[in-house]
């Protein structure tokens, strides 16, 4: 009996792994052709100073939408792209969309950047520097509107292969922010050593305050110290204008969240925030 109920365990095991993979198999292969087939979307979502509110930048977020008209979330495809080697075409397609609309912007007159997040593998395994080259040159955008985020995770974890790549960007020009800052348990004497201009403060340690006492104190932490390291600071996944005001209140200057916006898709970024309004408008006739 202990042996039947082990094989019968064993098979439902080996179905669902070939079920699995089959999914993995079916959304790589989707995704190559999204690529191809123009499905994947650039979104955007504002970011404000928190002292009068004005948009100082976007951050693009990928969205896929398949033909069947569902949207596929970043985290769903961009780890199995960075698994199958895809991470490169990805990012540079997103490189381009991004530096493409903020040249706009730039054109129009508007103080904004753009924010783009690298992943792990564009960093370790591509030619990141010399992608980011192409695409300021092919553009004509500013280096300094460009802010490139890159995750704490793996700056802790790749400190020495990714240090390196980290100077040459910073060379070109562009800003780098570390991304879902607090989460990898870096030490903020850590950060002196990397070419980083901005920190983006982690949403989990936003969600729970005012209230709850240990994020608070490691907020109020993360801010003074950045402070007297001169290094920016966003918060992100702000929601609630309770929220907005405890952080105004050690001193956060700048801030990303739903209650500003949720990400939108370029078109009504540039409506609202990008200086399209006018171009949309119908001309007045005399
Ligand atoms: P991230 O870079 O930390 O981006 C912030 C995520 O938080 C976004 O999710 C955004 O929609 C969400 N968010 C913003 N404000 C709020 C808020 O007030 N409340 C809550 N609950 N969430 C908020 P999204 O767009 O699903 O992206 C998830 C992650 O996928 C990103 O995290 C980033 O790591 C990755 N990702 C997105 N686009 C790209 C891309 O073009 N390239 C790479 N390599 N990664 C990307
Ligand atoms: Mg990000
Ligand atoms: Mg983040
Ligand atoms: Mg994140």
């Amino acid at each position: 009996r202990a042996k039947a109920l082990k094989r019968n365990t064993w098979q439902r095991y080996t179905a669902a792994l070939g079920e699995e993979s089959r999914e993995r198999f079916d959304l790589e292969v989707g995704l190559r052709r999204a690529l191809e087939r123009g499905e994947l979307q650039l979104y955007f979502q504002p970011q404000a100073f928190v002292d009068g509110g004005r948009v100082f930048g976007a951050e693009a977020l990928i969205r896929w939408v398949s033909p069947e008209g569902e949207t596929i979330m970043p985290e769903r495809f961009i780890p199995l792209a960075e698994e199958s080697g895809l991470s490169h075409a990805l990012g540079r397609w997103v490189l381009g969309e991004a530096c493409r609309r903020a040249r706009q912007w730039e054109l129009r007159g508007l103080d904004l950047q753009v924010a783009v997040n690298l992943s792990g593998a564009q960093v370790v395994h591509g030619d990141v520097v010399g992608d980011v080259h192409r695409v300021l040159q092919e553009s004509g955008l500013s280096p300094e509107r460009l802010e490139l985020e890159i995750t704490e995770g793996f700056l802790i974890s790749h400190t020495d292969e990714g240090i390196g790549v980290l100077h040459e960007l910073r060379g070109l020009g562009v800003m780098l922010a570390v991304d879902d800052f607090g989460t990898g348990y870096s030490s903020l004497a850590y950060l002196k050593r990397l070419p980083v201009q901005r920190l983006k403060i982690d949403q989990s340690f936003v969600r729970d305050v005012p209230g709850d006492v240990d994020d608070e104190i490691i907020l109020a932490a993360i801010l003074s110290m950045a402070g007297r390291l001169g290094l920016e600071v966003v918060a992100e996944g702000v929601e609630l204008p309770v929220q907005l005001d405890f952080l105004a209140g050690l001193g956060c200057e700048r801030y990303q969240g739903f209650l500003l916006s949720r990400p939108v898709p370029a078109d009504v970024f540039d409506r609202r925030w990008g200086g399209g309004a006018e171009l949309c408008a119908p001309v007045p006739s005399r």
